[in-house]
């Protein structure tokens, strides 16, 4: 065969992905599970490039260049492992095979070590930015082998989006690393989410605002610091106004924000790994929280709390976009946080910087203080926490006071936010002297004899509590 790469499974991800391909000059052949998605791309879109439409997995692979290089975008999960079992006995070892679905990343680590028992390069690839990122330039994460990067990265980079001149697609590491970095690009985009909702709250009940009048706000700050796609989209939603009604768009629509997983991962992998990722971790349980709908209705009556309050509106505005941009930072550097100790407990060897520079364009958390980012990691890739890079540390201290009295203002005036104040919280907590941690210890083992360390001495220790309370070396 002739073509250059395959693209199997044409919904919407895989056929725009497969234009994109195509737009770039890219032989391409193409295939689905049932021939009429196939069909459909060729006669609606067959004319922006050369395809070359497959009905079977053998017709597919016979199409193909060798190495093979073959894109599945199926339903993550069981239909991912059901093409590749149809795939592998049709391929040669050398070949490649590059998931881009939103696979778990222990599911990817599993099918490449699977594969290359049979010689196969397996490609955990993480594509975000939607339908309209994989038309026209997404932001790409792949993961396998070096040897797979290099036939496949420069196809890859063609069709990402493009920041200065520069690519958003880099080798992110072995196995699962791909997939895992998108993970936790997901798991940002609720925090982010989240807090850009409890700013809009504020402003909203709090401060008195419209949503007419925080669309303003929020198109004011994308001027600034806070620029981003979300930041940008957050001003449209919040103009919209509803044809039916007339009503404001987002009081017509019902407050229960849904999940498809990969938020509730990244928090689960976070808490094996030992990573306080609490923005990420707020998010998945404010959505969890909206939805439980019977629950709020029955409490709701019995639950008094709200306090009247008086804000001054000019400051109150001023006041959230500091505490919506530091608890931004503190969400970042957890997700990178995560991103490092995963990198650490697989041997991935991720480059930190690389990560936000991909991030920069095609997907939804672009952003302009990615640049910040890495430039922080270019400039000091052990970086303990990207709170303590310059930038940041100035940019969170300059927000501190405003910070503080947001979350104050919020708890005053019965307004949950807890991303912000979560945010705050793990910030005081990293720059505390001493935790009450100590005391914990103490408990734990007053109860349990779980032992203690000593600031001023090597060792563990017990105390006696039960007897005399003196303390012996354990
Ligand atoms: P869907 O997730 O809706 O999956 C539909 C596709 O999967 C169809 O081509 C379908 O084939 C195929 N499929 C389902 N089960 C099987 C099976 N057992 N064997 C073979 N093929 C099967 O499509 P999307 O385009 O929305 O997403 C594709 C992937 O990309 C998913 O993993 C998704 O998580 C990921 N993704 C999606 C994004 C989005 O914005 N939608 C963004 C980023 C990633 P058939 O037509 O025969 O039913």
């Amino acid at each position: 065969g002739t073509a250059r790469i395959a693209v199997t499974g044409l919904a919407t991800m895989g056929s725009n992905l497969a234009r994109n391909l195509a737009r770039h000059g890219y032989r391409v052949a193409v295939h689905n599970r049932t021939s009429a998605r196939t069909t459909a791309l060729i006669e609606q879109h067959g004319q922006e490039g050369d395809f070359v439409a497959a009905e079977t997995m053998p017709e597919l692979v016979a199409a193909l260049a060798k190495p093979r290089q073959i894109i599945i975008m199926v339903k993550a999960g069981q239909p991912t492992d059901a093409v590749i079992d149809e795939l592998v006995d049709l391929l040669e070892p050398g070949d490649m095979v590059i998931d881009g679905g939103n696979a778990q990343f222990a599911d990817t680590r599993r099918r490449e070590a699977a594969l290359r028992e049979r010689g196969l390069h397996f490609v955990g690839a993480g594509i975000s930015g939607g339908e309209e990122g994989a038309l026209n330039g997404p932001s790409i994460m792949p993961g396998g082998s070096k040897e797979s990067y290099a036939h496949l990265g420069p196809v890859l980079e063609s069709i990402a989006a493009k920041v200065d001149g520069q690519p958003c697609c880099v080798h992110v590491g072995p196995d699962g690393a791909g997939h895992f970095v998108k993970m936790v690009h997901n798991g940002i985009e609720y925090a982010d989410m989240q807090l850009i909702a409890e700013a809009y709250d504020l402003l909203r009940r709090a401060g008195g605002l419209k949503p007419a009048e925080i669309a303003e706000v929020f198109r004011g700050w994308n001027s600034g610091d806070l620029e981003s796609y979300l930041v940008e989209i957050t001003a449209e939603v919040l103009g919209h106004v509803d044809a039916a009604t007339g009503q404001p768009f987002v009081d017509v629509v019902a407050d229960q924000a849904e999940q498809k997983g990969t938020g509730r991962w990244t928090v689960q992998e976070a808490l094996e790994l030992g990573i306080p990722v609490t923005g990420i971790a707020e998010a998945v349980f404010a959505r969890a929280l909206s939805g439980h709908v019977d629950q709020r209705v029955a409490v709701r009556d019995r639950l008094p709390g709200d306090v009247p309050s008086t804000v001054a509106v000019d400051g109150l505005v001023d006041d959230v976009r500091h505490a919506l941009y530091a608890s931004k930072v503190v969400a970042y550097a957890q997700g990178f946080d995560q991103i490092r100790a995963a990198s650490q407990t697989y041997g991935w060897n991720i480059d930190l910087g690389a990560m936000a520079t991909i991030w920069r364009g095609g997907c939804i958390i672009r952003a302009r203080f990615l640049d910040r980012i890495r430039e922080a990691y270019d400039g000091n890739p052990e970086l303990p926490s990207l709170l303590v890079n310059d930038y940041f540390a100035d940019a969170v201290e300059q927000a501190q006071q405003a910070w503080r009295r947001v979350v104050s203002t919020a708890v005053q005036a019965g307004v949950p936010v807890p991303g912000f104040s979560s945010a705050l919280a793990y910030y005081d907590g990293l720059r505390s002297e001493r935790l009450p941690a100590a005391l914990v210890q103490g408990l734990r083992d007053f109860f349990g004899a779980h032992t203690y360390r000593r600031v001023d001495r090597e060792g563990s220790f017990h105390t006696l509590w039960g007897a005399d309370r003196s303390e012996i070396e354990a």
